[in-house]
């Protein structure tokens, strides 16, 4: 059965203005779809426009260009109640548990504030509601009076994670959640997103930069450079099969458990500095780090096109 899109992004486009005449081009034109019930991933080194993404879809950022559309509407074009509504249904988990929760409210409370916001349960029922939702993320009732300080990395991503899920979100942008957290809790925390995912239905945009950890949640993983969308394929796809010269070079320095995959893949060393994406130059974004680029990558900025079934890669080498 083909799952419907929840979220359509269209040659999305996020610039800031930065003194007088430069222009910071966090996200330059992006597209993509996440299907319902789907992990889409989005990796990149930092201030490859990731987050600015995920947070513009969610309109916490107003758009410069282009299209988000959440169920088939444009979330910029959304009215009053609209705007309310998506709120509920459109939720982030941030990269620091620590710095995101309020350290002068008790945890029933942090987790309760969108219940109250929103006004969904009220009272008994409102306890009840966050009691269920501490069960549902590895932590009991007794937490509930207890302050954030009071918890390890891990626990406090728990209860961001409780909080996003207080109002019945069916999409999350889950922006670096397991960045800021020691390896060997990461995978407790993306083993509870995925049954998390499972009990409840949820969508995710899955933003990080370890590769190995994406891969593990994500259905397909879209690879971003300078706020360009590079390379977008299934998860297998994508790390068997690389076509862009720059997901080449990022997954060639991950180890791989399978020797036969292990022995073709060779660590590749990316040249120079990621460019400042202030007004930045004319054609491909990864001109200047490319040892395949021609005369045409540097006035040309090549297409986002489907080279395979749903592989789509934006690189003039490939047709
Ligand atoms: Fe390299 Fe040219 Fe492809 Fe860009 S378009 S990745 S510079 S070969």
């Amino acid at each position: 059965m083909v799952k419907e899109n929840l979220i359509e992004v269209r040659n999305l486009k996020k610039y800031f203005k930065v003194g007088k005449n430069a222009t910071l081009k966090a996200v330059d034109g992006v597209d993509f779809n996440i299907k319902k019930g789907e992990t889409l991933g989005l990796v990149g080194e930092s201030g490859c426009g990731k987050t600015t993404c995920g947070r513009t879809i969610l309109g916490l950022y107003k758009a410069t260009d282009g299209e988000a559309k959440f169920k088939g509407k444009n979330i910029y074009s959304f009215n009053k109640n609209e705007k309310k509504e998506f709120t509920k249904k459109a939720q982030i988990i941030f990269q620091d548990p620590y710095a995101s929760l309020n350290p002068r409210m008790t945890v029933a409370d942090i987790i309760g504030e969108g219940i109250d916001i929103h006004g969904i349960y009220k009272g008994e029922e409102r306890l009840k509601r966050i009691y269920t939702l501490l069960n549902l993320v590895g932590l009991n009732r007794e937490h509930g009076s207890r302050f954030p300080h009071e918890f390890s990395g891990g626990q406090r991503q728990r209860i961001g994670i409780a909080r996003a899920l207080a109002i019945e979100p069916e999409f999350i942008v889950c922006d670096e959640p397991i960045s800021a957290l020691d390896v060997s809790i990461q995978a407790q925390v993306v083993n509870l997103l995925i049954d998390l995912q499972n009990k409840l239905g949820l969508t995710y945009l899955f933003i990080a930069h370890d590769l190995s950890m994406v891969r593990h949640i994500s259905d397909r993983v879209g690879v971003m450079y300078l706020g360009n969308m590079m390379e977008l394929a299934s998860s297998k796809e994508l790390y068997e099969d690389p076509l862009h010269p720059y997901t080449k070079a990022l997954l060639s320095s991950i180890p791989i458990a399978d020797p036969k995959l292990s022995k073709k893949r060779k660590r590749i060393v990316l040249e120079g500095e990621v460019p400042s994406p202030i007004n930045p130059k004319p054609g491909c974004k990864f001109a200047e780090r490319c040892k395949y680029a021609k005369e045409i990558c540097r006035k040309e900025k090549p297409k986002f096109k489907e080279i395979k079934e749903d592989h789509f890669v934006a690189c003039h080498l490939c047709n």
